[in-house]
Parts: structure tokens; C-alpha cells; sequence
């Protein structure tokens, strides 16, 4: 009996939600008293795997199979479900990521297995077995049973802290049943975003508003964003409109973000925005409107027009970075 984390890889790298996930399985087991094994599909070099001990993993078992460099959710799904049944896996947790949104559902049929995903908390294991998510835009949190001997959970990126440790993974490599004919997708072309800090992955993040009147008004916002090493985000008022794409869209409907530093500019905090970055750990707030719900939620609130604060605020950071560097 185990627990057995799927650790996805991005070009040979593993990101936060990777890392998230499988601190939180180290958690699972600890808890729950069983071993953890740790899945890792695909091109990664030895020392990233190792590194995994870092965030909990002690076993890695790794498929070093260049098929699986490119996300499959059919042939991933059974790939992992192959290893699940090897190791006897009685719960199974993957990031909730992209591919694991595509992966734990597939997942969930083959080992008719209950899955809850996007959990942001560990689950209670006294008794019952509970996963708790956030539902009607993070105004309340559901608690789900559940019921079969296998379970499965992916976890919202940015929802645990994750305390590293000084410790290296073992790694061990293993084979799989998948047939060439088990991949469907084929990928016949990648684009990138524009290098910068990714946003899910940023401690601070520099986000705009429809109060910025328009695209044209981002410049000031980019700025602020590179003087802090910051990403930029956006209301989905912004991107909805195409002044911003909607991959920089946070709240309800785009994406969670749990930054150390939240600066919500010309935003007016609707619930639904604030349903992805209320984790945040300190929320600044410039709005010219002292009414704006945001404020209500803004460890440190400005009150003013956005086109006077934010080239102030950046000029002031500049200059206390030059005098402290
Ligand atoms: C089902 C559903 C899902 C949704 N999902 C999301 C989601 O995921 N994310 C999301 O963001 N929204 C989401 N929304 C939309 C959400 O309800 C709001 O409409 C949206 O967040 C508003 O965006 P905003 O604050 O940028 O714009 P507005 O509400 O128009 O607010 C603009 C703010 O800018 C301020 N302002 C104006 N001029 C200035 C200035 N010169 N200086 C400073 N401040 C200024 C104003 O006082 C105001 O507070 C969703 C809505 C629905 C119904």
C-alpha cells in the first residue's frame, strides 16, 4: 500500500505545482502511515529527480521514456494506472494543473477510483476520508467523501506552503505497457509566451484593471511589474476585451494565484477576482475610489488615480533598489 504522487515535468523541469503536489502526498502519507512513491514520466535528468527529496519524495520511480515528453492525458492515464496498480496505491494525487485536470478524470474510470479535484487542504484521515475545496467563488468550502478503496485528489496550485527539506530522493527506473498506438496527440507546433516570470509561479504580481481605460495604459504596469521581478496579471474585464490575454486573467474563472505580494491596480475586488488571489499574502490596493469592495480585503490601500500612484510607486522602488544594491 502507498501513496503515489505523479510528478509532472515541463521540459525536464518540475514547476511549483509539481513540487506543491508532491510535498502535500509526503503529508498524505506521513499522516496516513504508508510509503511514498513518487512518478515521473518522460526526459528528466537525474538531479531533478533527486531534488524532488527536497520537497518529500524518498522513492522516485521514473519512466525515462522520450514518448512521454509531450502530455497524452489517454496514454499518461494509463501509464500511471499501471503503476497505481504495481504499488498498490490507495490514494493518488497530481497537481491541478492543465494536464492533470485532462489526467485525474481519465484517471478516476480506470481505477474506478472517487477523485476530488483542486483539494486545498489536506484531507481529514480520522475515519472518514475528506478533501475539501472552495466552491461559489472561494465563498465557501465543500467537503467531499470520499468512499472508494482508491482516491484521488489533485491539488490547487498555490493552496499549501511548502517547507523544503534537506533531503535527496532515490530514483529507480521502471517500465510501462504503453503502446506507441496509446498516444493520440500529436503535437505539430508550440508557442511561447514572452519570457518574464510566470505567473502562477511568481512571488509578486503587479495586476491591472478596467480602470486603466485601455491597452495603451499597460506600460506603466509592465514597468512596475520589471522593477519588482514582478508578472503581470489581469481582471477578466481586461482580457475579456483583449487588452490583455487571457492567459493573465486571475479569479474564478482564470487562474489562483497565492504570490507573496498581490498589486491589484484600478481593480475593483468583485468576488469573483477575488476568488483567485485571496490567498495572497499581502494585497496592496490603488483605486481612486475609496468605496471599491478591494479595499476591504487590502492589507495596505491607496486612494488615488492609478496614472499619478504607479509611476511614483516605480520611480520610489527604482530608487530604493539603486541605493540598496
Ligand atoms: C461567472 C463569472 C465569472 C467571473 N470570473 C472572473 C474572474 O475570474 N476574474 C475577474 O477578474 N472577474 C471575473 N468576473 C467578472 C467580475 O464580476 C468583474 O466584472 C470584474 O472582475 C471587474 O473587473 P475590474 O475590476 O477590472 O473592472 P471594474 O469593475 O470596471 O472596476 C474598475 C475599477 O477601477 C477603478 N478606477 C477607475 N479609474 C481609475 C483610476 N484612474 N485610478 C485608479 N482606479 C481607477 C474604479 O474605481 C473601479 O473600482 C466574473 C463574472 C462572472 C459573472
Amino acid at each position: 500500500m502507498a501513496v503515489l504522487v505523479f510528478a509532472e515535468s515541463t521540459e525536464g523541469t518540475f514547476k511549483k505545482a509539481t513540487r506543491e503536489a508532491v510535498y502535500f502526498a509526503s503529508k498524505i502519507a506521513e499522516t496516513i502511515g504508508k510509503e511514498l512513491i513518487t512518478l515521473v514520466m518522460g526526459t528528466v535528468a537525474d538531479d531533478q529527480l533527486a531534488g524532488l527529496g527536497k520537497v518529500g519524495a524518498g522513492k522516485v520511480l521514473h519512466v525515462n521514456d522520450s514518448r512521454f515528453d509531450r502530455f497524452d492525458s489517454g496514454a499518461f492515464a494509463k501509464a500511471v494506472a499501471e503503476v497505481a496498480g504495481k504499488v498498490q496505491a490507495q490514494v493518488v494525487v497530481m497537481p491541478f494543473s492543465a494536464n492533470g485536470k485532462a489526467l485525474g478524470p481519465r484517471l478516476s474510470a480506470r481505477l474506478k477510483a472517487g477523485i476530488v479535484p483542486g483539494a486545498i487542504s489536506l484531507p481529514e484521515t480520522n475515519g472518514a476520508f475528506v478533501v475539501k475545496k472552495s466552491v461559489f467563488s472561494g465563498k465557501a468550502i465543500a467537503h467531499f467523501v470520499i468512499k472508494t478503496p482508491v482516491k484521488i485528489i489533485s491539488l490547487n496550485p498555490n493552496s499549501i506552503q511548502v517547507t523544503t527539506v534537506d533531503k535527496t530522493a532515490t530514483v529507480e527506473p521502471i517500465t510501462v505497457s504503453v503502446q506507441d498506438s496509446d498516444f493520440k496527440v500529436q503535437v505539430i507546433g508550440q508557442e511561447k509566451e514572452a519570457q518574464g516570470v510566470p505567473l502562477p509561479e511568481a512571488e509578486i504580481v503587479v495586476s491591472g484593471g478596467r480602470g486603466l481605460k485601455g491597452p495603451e495604459n499597460w506600460g506603466m504596469i509592465e514597468e512596475l511589474a520589471k522593477v519588482l521581478g514582478a508578472a503581470t496579471a489581469c481582471s477578466r474585464a481586461v482580457s475579456d476585451v483583449h487588452w490583455r490575454p487571457h492567459h493573465e486573467h486571475v479569479g474564478q474563472t482564470g487562474l489562483t494565484i497565492r504570490p507573496n505580494l498581490y498589486i491589484a491596480i484600478a481593480i475593483s475586488g468583485a468576488i469573483q477576482h477575488l476568488a483567485g488571489v485571496s490567498g495572497s499574502k499581502y494585497i496592496v490596493v490603488i483605486n481612486n475610489d475609496p468605496e471599491a469592495p478591494f479595499f476591504k480585503y487590502a492589507d495596505y490601500g491607496i486612494v488615488g488615480d492609478a496614472f499619478e500612484v504607479v509611476p511614483k510607486l516605480t520611480a520610489a522602488f527604482k530608487k530604493y533598489f539603486e541605493s540598496n544594491n
